[in-house]
């Protein structure tokens, strides 16, 4: 069966991958060289030398079922040493990129990945919607000094403009939608990675005992990023390093996501709290520490001097400039409450951090954002299937 694959290479795959980013794969000729400097390369997994081998075969299944290219943070390590400049790390980036296209059923991310006009038409698309829906049903704008309604501290008026509840019950909708999108996505993979083979070529065990441990491993290895702060070529200013910049962005965005959840079922929608009330100060402290990272990716990207920031697809800085809009509107709707009246300019920045966060969400399971869900699956699966199931270790006994 695995022989099929293997017998007759994929051609719209390898067409795919270089579309994706990978249009370097075919100069690779097999040194080993990257191999040699990734600290995930294993003696049975000579990464990423076998997956260029297997992307430039157009081995598109094994490829799918097997973790090593979600386990890559890109540090670029391996594309500074590469001497044919196969540019693996980004390659390892074009397959993630084609296991999300092919995990979305709906086609999006596949049509975002492949065209500008396409990533910026679903934009649109969604966030005319959000603002439709959202506008449908507000309240008009309170203006003036003396309104009661919006009179001292609090965002009072700016969820009479538009509900609280019915931002509420829009994005109770679109968490729906991702999260049935994105469990078909990791059950896919799930699927493709437990009935797989493993690097010894012999199927693996899951043992019911071993899951938990391997979902604390996966959550705890994306929490503090351990093997990323492995790569040993960042040797400049701690602040700069890929590791933390990446974790910033992924800290921040998670105290903000907390802080809001926290905010909804903690206390009245739009209440008015000081400056030093906690969930205020989480989720600012979030945004800033969320800006900090993608300053940082942005500057890198237009210098453009360094792997893993000397190459960027669309799709890169899609995610980055919404994220970053999303992040600078929220903080500064957070602002806006404190001022003495409202004001024209208040209300679009308030419905436009409504319509980009929901944007966010919903374009999770599209955009680079999925990696936080897939990367960890497919860790929590690499961890859990260590050992080769125990009939095929009776099987294959007499192999090394
Ligand atoms: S990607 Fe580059 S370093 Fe790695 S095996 Fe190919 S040619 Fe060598
Ligand atoms: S980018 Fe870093 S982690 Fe990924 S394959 Fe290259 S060296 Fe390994």
């Amino acid at each position: 069966m695995d022989n099929t694959s293997i017998a007759r290479p994929d051609n719209d795959f390898i067409q795919d991958v270089a579309a994706l980013g990978g249009e370097d794969l075919k100069k690779c000729y097999q040194c080993a060289a990257c191999t040699s400097v990734c600290s995930l390369s294993t003696e049975q997994n000579g990464f990423p030398r076998k997956q260029m081998l297997m992307a430039q075969w157009g081995m598109k299944d094994k490829l799918l079922e097997d973790p090593s290219p979600w386990l890559c943070y890109y540090c670029g390590d391996c594309s500074k040493v590469c001497p044919r400049k196969a540019n693996p790390g980004e390659t390892m980036m074009a397959l993630r990129r084609y296991a999300i296209s092919r995990y979305d059923v709906t086609g999006l991310a596949r049509l975002m990945y492949r065209s500008a006009i396409g990533n910026i038409l679903v934009f649109l698309v969604f966030s005319s919607l959000f603002t439709l829906l959202l506008l449908s049903q507000h309240g008009g704008m309170q203006m003036g000094s003396n309104g009661a309604i919006f009179s001292g501290l609090g965002s009072t008026y700016l969820f009479h403009y538009i509900p609280g509840e019915w931002i509420h019950k829009i994005g109770i909708a679109a968490f729906a939608m991702i999260g049935a999108s994105l469990a078909f996505g990791v059950l896919s993979m799930a699927y493709r990675m437990m009935n797989s083979k493993g690097h010894t070529g012999e199927r693996l065990a899951f043992p019911i005992a071993a899951l938990l441990p391997a979902i604390w491993f996966a959550v705890m290895e994306v929490i503090n990023h351990h093997r990323f702060r492995q790569c040993e070529k960042h040797e400049g200013s701690v602040y700069l390093r890929p590791w933390l910049v990446h974790g910033a962005i992924m800290w921040g965005f998670l105290a903000m996501l907390v802080a809001t959840a926290l905010d909804y079922f903690i206390k009245p929608i739009g209440s008015a709290v000081p400056p030093w009330y906690p969930m205020r100060i989480l989720g600012t402290l979030g945004g800033l520490v969320c800006l900090y990272g993608l300053s940082v990716v942005i500057t890198e990207r237009i210098r453009a001097e360094d792997t893993p920031y000397d190459k960027s697809s669309f799709s890169d800085w899609f995610f980055l400039l919404l994220l970053t809009a999303t992040v600078l509107t929220g903080l500064l709707t957070e602002i806006i409450v404190y001022m003495p009246h409202p004001t024209v300019f208040g209300y679009m920045i308030f419905l436009s951090h409504i319509v980009l966060a929901m944007d966010v969400l919903i374009m999770l399971p599209l955009t680079k954002f999925s990696h936080v869900v897939y990367r960890t699956v497919a860790l929590a699966l690499y961890q859990w299937g260590r050992v080769p199931a125990p009939q095929t270790v009776t099987a294959a006994s007499g192999d090394a």
